[in-house]
């Protein structure tokens, strides 16, 4: 089995090292230079695009900002999953938006503006606490705006004047004061079938994941219930296949959902080390029509990334449960260079584990790990 993946970066190279013992063979594609590489290396294979397009069984994507005429070329082979239908609501918020209220699920109060004057309007109807985003090619918190106070907004239409709102509408949602973020993965296959993993929870610091631990703690059952009652009708009325990340905000006892990702998820990173299939694995299962494997937890879990540092020891690796994945990149200031898995019989040693990282890592560059250890490590 051949699969072709648009995109080059860490998540297809996990699906690469997750095929291989598939004998699922995975190439990328680079789509700033139309280029075939290879998922690990990036060195450049002896094929066009158009050759590894007519030689693969499935193509599929890493992210969702795919270049749209990358994506119509894909779309025509007839071998594209998820849908291209699905990847532009991943890859849209307008779409994405549209699609949540169809299926009545529940998400932030939002006004789609593509004129600077309606924001006038949207501070009437949803307050003046709002998040500002752009509609396309936002990522890791870029292309969001803050207003926190009606006096700001002249100096906000300022910094967006040079948008084009006709062509990329702005999402304006209300600010939500939300318990916490959480994130539900889960896969579906090309006959329906569907697994979830257990909810995750996310710490976000400037926008951007820094932390996940899973399974989330204290979820009921009637909140990981609500979780995957989401995920069925999104999965369902996309007619949806391989993995699906639903990114969440907890308000009580209530889920808002909050992005789409139709791909593997940064908060899946975890499932290599602690669940039975990970999610790389179950997503290509998906695509290319093999049995979904189990998604249980093995054992409580932390992710953490390492985002723009390169400099700490790999003695952390003497911490017992603990693996590095490095994806080889270039240090620069908020990119994500890898991440640290930890594995443990509770959680309370789960934090103590983190506790130990603390002493291998630069503070300044994990900001969320210290405060996340000591409150796991209270857990009975
Ligand atoms: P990602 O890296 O997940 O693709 P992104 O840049 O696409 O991120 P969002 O997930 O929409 O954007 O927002 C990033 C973070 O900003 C969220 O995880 C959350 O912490 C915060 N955030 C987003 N929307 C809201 C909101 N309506 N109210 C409060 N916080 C929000
Ligand atoms: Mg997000």
């Amino acid at each position: 089995m051949r699969v072709l993946v648009y995109g080059a970066g860490q998540l297809a190279q996990m699906m690469y090292l997750a095929g291989a013992p598939l004998g699922i063979e995975v190439e990328a594609v680079n789509v700033t230079t139309d280029t075939v590489v290879h998922p690990v290396s990036k060195l450049p294979l002896d094929l066009s695009l158009d050759q590894a397009i007519e030689a693969a069984d499935v193509l599929t994507v890493e992210f969702e900002h795919v270049p749209e005429r990358l994506l119509e070329q894909a779309d025509k082979s007839e071998k594209l999953l998820p849908s291209m239908e699905a990847i532009l609501v991943g890859a849209d918020r307008v779409r994405e938006k549209q699609l949540l209220e169809k299926l009545d699920i529940p998400n932030c109060a939002h006004r789609i503006v593509s004129h600077l004057d309606q924001l006038d309007e949207c501070i009437d109807a949803l307050g003046d606490q709002l998040i500002i985003k752009a509609s396309r090619d936002g990522y890791d918190g870029y292309g969001q705006w803050r207003l926190t106070d009606a006096a700001h907004l002249p100096k906000l239409k300022q910094q967006l004047d040079g948008l084009d709102l006709e062509l990329v509408p702005l999402v304006v949602e209300q600010m939500q004061n939300f318990d916490r973020e959480l994130s539900l993965i889960g896969v579906r296959s090309k006959s329906g079938d569907i697994k979830v993993y257990p909810l995750t929870e996310n710490l976000h610091h400037l926008g951007q994941l820094h932390v996940s631990i899973a399974p989330a703690p204290a979820v009921s059952q009637e909140l990981q219930q609500q979780a995957e009652d989401i995920f069925n009708r999104l999965a369902q009325g996309m007619d949806y296949t391989g993995v699906l990340a639903v990114e969440m905000f907890q308000c009580k006892d209530t889920l808002l959902v909050n992005e789409l990702a139709p791909r593997v998820h940064n908060s899946g990173h975890w499932t290599t080390t602690g669940s039975d299939t990970s999610q790389f694995e179950n997503h290509l299962r998906a695509v290319v029509g093999l049995p979904l494997g189990d998604t249980q937890a093995l054992s409580p879990s932390a992710m953490i990334n390492i985002i723009g540092c390169g400099t700490f020891s790999r003695d952390l690796l003497s911490i017992e449960g603990c693996h590095l994945h490095w994806y080889g990149k270039s240090v620069r200031d908020k990119r994500k260079m890898g991440h640290i898995n930890l594995t443990a019989a509770t959680y309370a040693q789960l934090g103590q584990k983190m506790q130990q990282l603390v002493n291998y890592v630069p503070e300044d560059a994990f900001p969320k790990l210290a405060g996340e250890a000591q409150k796991l490590s209270s857990y009975k």
